[in-house]
């Protein structure tokens, strides 16, 4: 498997037998880069921050762009995701960004990863993108009591100083619970078991009323079609090698050809290689997350698992299981993979999380598992994303796992700050000023990763 600290090449890597791969066939790959070309923007990745980078860029500032994927779109993370249409990125809660910062930042935070489901949303509709979004909702499951205490402070701390006040807020969509008009709203487990998922480890859950489930591979065709029909250049099987930095220009070499740029985006994410440009080496971490997905269950077996809600869900440990029910009605169920990518494949990731899953909802004890897929997520120093751009080079990196959403508004933000439009309340957030922090002993990083996983697994059992 491709490990982007050890492999400088993702090009000739297959891509991931997903579950999602089961549902869509992917188009012939797109002709490599050749030869010397120009353009103003270069767009290194072709996930959804390079896609909509190259979206917001042609469409709304008509900046001629071009987009370089090392091997296909449909590779990186963006399509082998859970799918999880969520509001926020990272790993910082907002009580912990008002301390870190001040409420009126945390406001404006909000207001963006608000902002990002929005555009998500917008752009499915806009664009008929037919992903195959499920009924609203985000579960935060509290694995023990400590954890159901944080959830309802984290509720209460949203419900004051974030949403707007009850007059203003827009309903969400219809599905399930009275309280559907909620932002945050607080279920004990009682509740929770009858009415959402009769979960055997969940003390009580947070419902956040605006996330939802989409079909990822299907999202980012949506978003490669859009791109196509702004008639930017889009090169597959194109990884880019080289980089130059000359007077202010920029020079790509990929195996087949150079593409000169003003300007040059990296939007590679978690499959970024290791050594390749100075403003991002060394400053994030890929973390490979791991997915198994069930066979169908029948009206029966679900009943019997007590799984009565397709709405997004996660608990509330330091090493997060996720889960949803697919439309099919299989269980996808997700958490940490392997430590270094030489192991990905190891039977044994998949075969924990199955366990995992057994104990959440014992009754699917003897279900088999059909599709089981690992891929990179980026996490930061500080547990957040930073979307810079200075100078004429912009990336967007650490997302920690949480990107389907805030990778349109990110790209959304990078187009804008290419074309010096960004209002100055949005340039001087955190997100959008602050380069990527350096990892200490970045060296050692996996060694840090394996001992924060020891950690957490005693903290998630005895914490
Ligand atoms: C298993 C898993 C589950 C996840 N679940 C969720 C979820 O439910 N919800 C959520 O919000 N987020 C989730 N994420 C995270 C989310 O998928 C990512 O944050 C998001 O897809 C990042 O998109 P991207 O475009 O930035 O990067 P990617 O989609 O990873 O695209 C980067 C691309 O860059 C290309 N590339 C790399 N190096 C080069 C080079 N040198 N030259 C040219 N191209 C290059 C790669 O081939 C790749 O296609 C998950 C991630 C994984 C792996």
């Amino acid at each position: 498997m491709y490990d982007p600290l050890i492999t400088p090449n993702a090009a000739s890597q297959p891509l991931a037998n997903s579950y999602w791969a089961s549902t869509q066939a992917l188009p012939p790959r797109l002709p490599h880069l050749s030869g010397h070309q120009q353009t103003d923007v270069a767009i290194i990745g072709g996930g959804y921050t390079g896609l909509l980078t190259a979206y917001y860029l042609a469409s709304k500032y008509h900046i001629d762009c071009h987009v370089l994927e090392a091997n296909q779109v449909g590779f990186g993370a963006s399509a082998r995701n859970a799918g999880f249409v969520l509001k926020g990125s990272g790993r910082l809660g907002y009580a912990a960004m008002a301390k870190r910062w001040d409420l009126a930042t945390t406001k404006a935070i909000y207001g963006e990863f608000s902002q990002a489901v929005e555009r998500v949303e917008s752009l499915i509709h806009k664009y008929n993108i037919e992903c195959d979004p499920q009924e609203k909702g985000y579960l935060k499951v509290a694995h023990n009591p400590k954890a159901l205490q944080q959830l309802k402070t984290a509720a209460d701390f949203i419900q004051q100083h974030l949403i707007p006040s009850p007059l203003d807020s827009k309903s969400p969509s219809s599905a399930g619970s009275a309280n559907m008009d909620q932002h945050a709203q607080f279920i004990n487990a009682a509740d929770f078991r009858r009415d959402y998922l009769n979960h055997h480890q969940a003390y009580g859950a947070l419902r956040l009323s605006d996330g939802f489930g989409v079909n990822p591979l299907k999202l980012l065709l949506g978003y490669k079609s859009m791109v196509e029909h702004q008639d930017v250049t889009l090169s597959e099987s194109s990884c880019v090698l080289d980089w130059i930095e000359e007077n202010g220009k920029h020079r790509l070499f990929t195996e087949h050809g150079e593409l000169s740029a003003n300007k040059v985006i990296v939007a590679a994410n978690g499959y970024t290689p290791k050594a390749f440009n100075h403003r991002i080496d060394e400053k994030f971490l890929p973390i490979l997350s791991n997915i198994i997905v069930t066979e169908p269950l029948s009206a029966d077996e679900l009943q019997a698992a007590g799984l009565f809600s397709h709405q997004v869900t996660m608990d509330t440990r330091i090493l997060k299981y996720y889960f949803r029910l697919l439309p099919d009605n299989r269980l996808l169920f997700g958490g940490r993979g392997a430590v270094w990518g030489k192991d990905a494949a190891d039977p044994i990731y998949g075969q924990r999380l199955k366990l995992a899953m057994n104990k959440c909802f014992p009754a699917l004890a003897t279900k088999k598992v059909a599709y089981n897929w690992t891929g990179w997520i980026a996490a930061s120093m500080d547990d957040m994303p930073h979307v810079v751009e200075k100078n004429g080079v912009g990336y967007s990196l650490g997302y920690c796992g949480a990107g389907v959403s805030f990778s349109a508004q990110a790209a959304f933000r990078l187009a804008q700050s290419i074309a010096g439009e960004t209002p100055t309340e949005i340039a001087n957030l955190p997100l959008y000023q602050n380069p990527l922090p350096r990892l200490p002993f970045a060296k050692a990083r996996r060694i840090g990763q394996w001992g924060y996983y020891h950690y957490g697994w005693l903290k998630d059992r005895f914490g």
